[in-house]
């Protein structure tokens, strides 16, 4: 992993309500190469204490975009809060990127990505890289949130899976009585809602991101429906 690198804040924007994805450019204006799935890491300031206070994010933007990188948060804790309060122009310091949750190509050749709210930024990299790029290999996007509002990058992923056909979303949402209009699928993910978007499980891979609450769920799940412990790839935050 490189050194503590300067970074601006060259843009924040309200993504989803309480959440902010923020574009950072390098303060000297070199690129920043990484690769889909990888996370950097953000070098706070306790105000209190004054003590650095390291906090880790995944990059939500794709590697075909290397003069800037974007991480997607929302208020969690104290840090998180400090994070949401920058303001462009800000400058920070930031280390990485690091991180080999990624889709190994060579073997690889169909993968499902399931989230649940903000872990969806690693899976976010990965769809808009492969959906640009064109070629690679069969994603399929199985993610979660509260409400309609609050599904991440739902309007990206549709224009990638219009892009490349090799790209499917399958969201649904867990409160659609607090939620506004849609007439997708409602409910949490579990065993039966995978297998139903999967079908055929043999050969896929199946990576999960997220909270270790919801995660410990998804990876009792696919264990349930018969997905084997080597094809589980999971980042635990
Ligand atoms: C590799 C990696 C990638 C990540 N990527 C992302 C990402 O893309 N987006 C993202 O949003 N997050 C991501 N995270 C999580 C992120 O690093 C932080 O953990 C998150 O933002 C919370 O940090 P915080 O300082 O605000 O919360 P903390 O203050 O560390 O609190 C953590 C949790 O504990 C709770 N808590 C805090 N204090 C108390 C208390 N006194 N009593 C009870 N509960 C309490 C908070 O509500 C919170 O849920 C990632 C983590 C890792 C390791």
């Amino acid at each position: 992993m490189a050194g503590i690198q300067k970074f601006i804040v060259q843009k924040i924007t309200e993504i989803a309500p309480d959440t902010k994805t923020l574009r950072l450019v390098p303060k000297e204006g070199k690129r920043f190469d990484f690769a889909p799935g990888q996370f950097i890491t953000l070098r706070l300031i306790d105000p209190e204490t004054q003590k650095p206070v390291p906090r880790s994010y995944s990059i939500s933007s794709s590697p075909l975009e290397p003069n800037y990188l974007e991480i997607t948060l929302s208020k969690e804790g104290k840090y998180s809060e400090q994070i949401l309060g920058f303001k462009e122009g800000d400058e920070l310091d930031l280390l990485g990127p690091a991180g080999s949750f990624g889709i190994d190509e060579s073997k690889m050749k169909d993968v499902v990505l399931i989230a649940g709210g903000t872990g969806i930024t690693p899976f976010a990299s990965m769809v808009r890289y492969y959906g640009k790029k064109g070629a690679g290999p069969k994603i399929t996007v199985i993610y979660s949130c509260r409400t309609a509002e609050c599904l991440l990058f739902y309007g990206d992923f549709l224009k990638m899976a219009k892009q490349n056909p090799n790209i499917r979303i399958a969201p649904t949402i867990t409160r659609p009585a607090e939620s506004g209009p849609w007439d997708g699928r409602t409910g949490r993910i579990d065993g039966n809602y995978i297998r139903e978007v999967v079908g055929d499980l043999s050969g896929k891979y199946f990576f999960a991101c997220g909270p270790k609450e919801m995660l410990n769920a998804i990876e009792a799940s696919l264990r349930e429906i018969g997905v084997a412990q080597d094809k589980i790839i999971i980042e635990r935050w």
